[in-house]
């Protein structure tokens, strides 16, 4: 089985989507093995999107990402990565499929109210980033 990091992004936090958003991820046929509520620093969400740090956005992102308290999951089952990210649907909600979550809950392509690791690698950063292998049940 594979595991895949997601996080609920503050503007899901904010407006009480928690247990909605993990509604979706459980449905979806997804194990929550790990989680944890936190709010991240400036420096410590420019750490987490580092591979963004060229990106236009990685300024507005990283502001964002340290605004509010946020929600870190960790999901496991079968393809568990391309399965979350199915279920979160695309970046932009205007370009999500229905039933996603971005579909249902996003405000625009910065505020859209969950991550999923996109590989296997950065499943296995992400993870480690915010858990030790002993809070992962
Ligand atoms: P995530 O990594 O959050 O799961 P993603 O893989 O669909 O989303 P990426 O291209 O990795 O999207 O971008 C990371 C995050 O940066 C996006 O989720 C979004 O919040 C933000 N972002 C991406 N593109 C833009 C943009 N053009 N303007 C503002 N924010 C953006
Ligand atoms: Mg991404």
């Amino acid at each position: 089985v594979e595991r895949t990091l997601s996080l609920i992004k503050p503007d899901g936090v904010e407006r009480n989507l928690i247990g909605q958003v993990l509604s979706f991820f459980e449905k979806g046929g997804l194990k929550i093995v790990a989680m944890k509520m936190l709010h991240l620093t400036k420096a410590q969400a420019e750490e987490f999107y580092i591979v963004h740090k060229e990106r236009p956005f990685y300024q507005e992102l990283t502001e964002y990402m340290a605004s509010g308290p946020i929600v870190a999951i960790v999901l496991e089952g079968e393809n568990a990565i391309a399965k979350c990210r199915e279920i979160m649907g695309a970046t932009d909600p205007a370009e999500a499929a229905e039933g996603t979550i971005r579909k249902t809950f996003a405000l625009s392509k910065g505020e859209n109210t969950v991550h999923g690791s996109d590989s296997p690698e950065s499943a296995a950063r992400e993870i480690a980033f915010f858990f030790s292998e002993l809070e992962i049940c």
